[in-house]
């Protein structure tokens, strides 16, 4: 059945040769189908010493609640949708009133292959997501968006015990040592650091530099900053486009300029920007110390603060001073070094040399403030279900 969601949401996105994100999200959503395809459901089967049988099934819930954000707004969907209707849930979802119509357009497709009322979209503002996520006959929700909310869905379920599985925002730390090959490095970092313009949740969003190749590598930075296109995002010169809404603009321009009053510099060189629209030229910024609420909060937009550290010991204590705890990096040539740094980042996800390439096999889910539960992988899947332990005696 998902060879067939497959098939018609790829050739009917790509057929409209979209550049840039729009072309990576319905790619990469077709990947998550993809492997959901290959998984199967277990069900764990014992025999007691006395004979008796037991078999564990993972069953499903009944009626799945999916709110998604802005960012993304087509792949999230995929990552709620599908893994709801592999393990035989009926789900509602709620897009952000931001960016609809990806949405709309997906369970068009996938309503072509389903009986009516299995897949169901709801639109409104956040009162909608409110009402789907209380209601009496949804036993699961599923999010993705701001901890703020989050919190505000988990604590509406206490009554009900709904299942909930939360994915929050993240402050991601990239954490460069003293033998990172700058010129390979360099472009990774800024691809993941700008990745949709920074809106994404698991952006490299802080990134720690040792103090001996800080001044080449943020000039690096600084020239591929430089070497953008910035335009409409639908025009396939352009590399990089506007901040999705104004909400998001204003929250990172009070960012930026609340760094720069307190001392923060702009490095990267100011671009002309199109008239119309929300956009911010990717922007590097040195000078910034923890405080500062550039470092401290979440930005989600085209603004990398660049901190500089000494030792490996002080680097960890002040990236892992965070509530966050959604991914972190380290970038380093040496192997063993880096998974042992990994190993004490107090993050859902660590990358050494790469950071936010996701993968459907391997489980995502945010510590500390950012996220309850996880998703992808077949654990993630199976959050989709609850179990039911049958006892069989003959
Ligand atoms: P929200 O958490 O408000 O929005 C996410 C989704 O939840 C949207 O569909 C929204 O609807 C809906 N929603 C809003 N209020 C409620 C509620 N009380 N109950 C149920 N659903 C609700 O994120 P914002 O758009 O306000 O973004 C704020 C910040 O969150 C950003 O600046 C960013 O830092 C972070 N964020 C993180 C994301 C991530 O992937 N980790 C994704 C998006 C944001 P609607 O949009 O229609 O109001």
């Amino acid at each position: 059945m998902f060879y067939f969601f497959h098939r018609d949401i790829l050739s009917e996105s790509l057929v409209s040769d979209k550049p840039g994100t729009v072309q990576f999200e319905v790619e990469a959503g077709a990947g998550w189908i993809e492997y959901l395809t290959s998984l199967d459901i277990p069900v764990e089967t014992m025999t007691e010493p006395n004979g008796k049988t037991i078999k564990v099934y993972n069953r499903p819930f009944g009626v799945v609640a999916s709110i998604t954000p802005w960012n993304w707004p087509f792949m999230i969907a995929v990552w709620h949708i599908f893994p709801a209707l592999k393990t035989k849930n009926c789900v509602v979802n709620k897009p952000s009133e931001y960016t609809p119509l990806s949405t709309i357009k997906l369970v068009e497709i996938i309503n072509r292959h389903l009986p009516q009322g299995v897949c169901n979209i709801v639109l409104g503002q956040g009162e909608v997501g409110q009402a789907l996520s209380e209601h009496a006959a949804v036993d699961k929700v599923t999010f993705t968006g701001s901890t703020r909310t989050g919190q505000s869905i988990l604590s509406h379920s206490v009554r009900s015990l709904k299942s909930v599985v939360l994915e929050l925002g993240g402050n991601d730390a990239g954490i460069v040592l003293e033998d990172a090959d700058i010129e390979r490095v360099a472009e990774k970092i800024f691809g993941s650091a700008f990745l949709n313009a920074g809106q994404t949740c698991a952006a490299l969003k802080r990134l720690y530099v040792h103090e001996n190749i800080y001044d080449a590598l943020v000039k690096k930075l600084v020239e591929i900053a430089n070497q953008q296109v910035i335009g409409d995002g639908t025009d396939a010169a352009v590399s990089f486009g506007p901040v999705q809404n104004k909400m998001q603009y204003d929250k990172v321009k009070a960012l930026l300029q609340d760094a720069v009053a307190q001392g923060g510099t702009v490095v990267s060189t100011a671009q002309a920007l199109p008239e119309t629209g929300y956009f911010i030229a990717p922007t590097i910024v040195t000078n910034v110390h923890e405080g500062m609420a550039l470092v401290d909060q979440e930005q989600f937009g085209p603004v990398l603060p660049v901190l500089k550290f000494r030792t490996i010991d002080e680097v960890l204590q002040r990236s892992n001073a965070t509530e966050f705890g959604l991914g972190g990096s380290v970038w380093s040539q040496n192997l063993e070094l880096a998974e042992n740094i990994a190993s004490q980042m107090e993050t859902g996800t660590v990358w050494i040399n790469s950071h936010s390439d996701l993968s459907p096999a391997a489980v995502f889910g945010g510590w500390k403030l950012s996220g309850l539960g996880y998703s992808f992988g077949l654990d993630g899947l199976l959050l989709f279900t609850h179990k039911q332990a049958v006892h069989i005696t003959s």
